[in-house]
């Protein structure tokens, strides 16, 4: 048996390897004797219910880890969602304003729109050093007195 000195040494041992999730490193040895003798505690991360048994254990059953992914999952959809809104909303309004594939427009006519300027898919630079956004396979270059050029990427 392992005397109450001993286990909260294991104990705080385990915790702060858990923490740095080297556990699975030092599984045979020590970490044998520590199942043995003792439950770990644990807390579910979807829903706070205690958990015990194996120390690695994150959930109370496969509901609890659905539940939890799928949140994690939404959230990063929600997101990806919006990013892929604005930038087709970009494409759409410089597709709109550069029907021809070459035109030069004033800012306004972006912001107006609701442009936003945050959010490109890829930027072109020149030789002079000159920085095109793309939205798509439609771009644009900052030129002097808040005008812009248009040109359309064909290639892409
Ligand atoms: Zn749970």
């Amino acid at each position: 048996m392992v005397n109450p000195l001993q286990r909260n040494l294991l104990r705080t041992r385990i915790t702060k390897l858990t923490k740095l999730k080297s556990v699975s490193k030092i599984r045979d040895g020590f970490f044998f004797i520590f199942e043995q003798n003792f439950t770990m505690e644990n807390i579910c991360l979807e829903c706070g219910t205690r958990l015990y048994g194996r120390f690695d254990k994150k959930f109370c059953n496969d509901q609890c880890r659905n539940n939890y992914n799928n949140k994690q999952n939404r959230d990063e959809t929600g997101f990806v969602k919006a990013v892929n809104r604005t930038l087709r909303k970009n494409r759409r309004i410089l597709k709109e304003l550069n029907p021809n594939g070459k035109a030069k427009i004033k800012r306004k006519q972006l912001d107006s729109r609701g442009f936003d300027f945050k959010y490109f898919t890829n930027v072109y630079k020149t030789k002079e050093g000159k920085v095109y956004y793309f939205c798509y396979e439609y771009g644009y270059l900052p030129l002097d007195n808040s005008y812009f050029a248009l040109v359309l990427n064909k290639e892409i």
